[in-house]
């Protein structure tokens, strides 16, 4: 007998929900209910400034309007430190942490001086400026002065990480439709933040852990965390977790081709509620008009 497949659909509750989360949610249910499988709901909260219970509770309005059933109990990563510490600190032991003094405020203004000389500065798959070692941005006097200190960021240290497996892990992915294995190939990210000086931990590293603890066999999400699975993959392989298959789906998209969100105060799916749309038309505008079956069947 096959094992039916657990999914989750896992937002952040620091704004309301808009059509891209809607077709991820409806996306996953419809995962999970052909094989008759589990859908998990799971509050990615771990910035707690940004994260709000007003946000919990109007994401779980939002879904159960949209016909969602998600398996209880809601786990909630801002009660799971613990759990992803426990994590860094087997990655520590294994000599893979490097601890960094420089402020994010720091490298970016590096990242922009050298742009400003003509000097491009290298950029991870999301754009954002790669870390290239305090040594790059501070003096040495300033780095030992800062080392005493707590420091500003726990990366991992990407090449030995890679070196220690021996070769770039792979994965299984079926969002195009059909099933492939990609190589994954995370020097691209540099050496990427594990946990901060205010956050202990990151989005990379709890969400493998989360997925390991609540034995996730499919992850679908957006095509935007496509490349983040490169450092998924080799946490997973660091950690001895067991790996999911990946979908990434299409992105809904404005209007004017961008992607929805909520720093752009893309229209929340409260708002079409108000305004009479129903769940159906939800469906429709986000191009799930037939239950998904296309999307499932064609790749989404
Ligand atoms: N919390 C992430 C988001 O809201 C999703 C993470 C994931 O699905 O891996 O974009």
């Amino acid at each position: 007998m096959t094992k039916r497949p657990i999914l989750r659909f896992a937002p952040s509750p620091n704004g309301l929900l808009h059509l891209g989360h809607a077709y991820s949610a409806l996306l996953n249910q419809a995962h999970a209910e052909r094989a008759e499988g589990r859908l998990l709901l799971r509050m990615e909260d771990i910035d707690t400034t940004r994260c709000r219970t007003e946000y919990e509770d109007a994401i779980c309005r939002d879904l159960s309007w949209l016909g969602l059933e998600w398996k209880e109990p809601v786990r909630r990563q801002s009660e799971h430190f613990d759990a992803y510490g426990e994590a860094l600190r087997r990655l520590d032991e294994m000599n893979l942490i490097r601890r960094s003094v420089a402020s994010r405020r720091e490298i970016r203004e590096a990242a922009a001086k050298a742009a400003a000389t003509g000097k491009p500065w290298p950029r991870d798959p999301d754009g954002g400026p790669l870390f290239p070692g305090d040594e790059a941005i501070l003096e040495p006097a300033e780095i030992r002065r800062r080392l005493g200190r707590e420091p500003q960021a726990m990366r991992l240290d990407t090449a030995a990480a890679l070196a220690h497996l021996g070769e770039a892990p792979r994965w299984h992915e079926t969002g195009s439709g059909h099933g492939e294995e990609i190589v994954s190939d995370p020097l691209a990210w540099g050496d990427v933040v594990l946990a901060r000086k205010e956050t202990p931990t990151s989005y990379h590293l709890s969400v493998v852990v989360d997925d390991a603890l609540q034995g996730i066999s499919e992850v679908v999400r957006g095509r935007d965390l496509y490349n983040a699975t490169a450092i998924h993959r080799l946490l997973q392989e660091l950690l001895g977790l067991p790996v999911p298959a990946y979908h990434h789906h299409r992105l809904v998209l404005d209007p004017a081709g961008r992607k929805l969100s909520k720093s752009v105060a893309s229209t929340s799916i409260a708002e079409l509620r108000e305004r009479g749309a129903t769940p159906s038309d939800i469906r429709l505008m986000v191009g799930f008009a037939d239950g998904g079956l296309s999307d499932l069947i064609l790749g989404g």
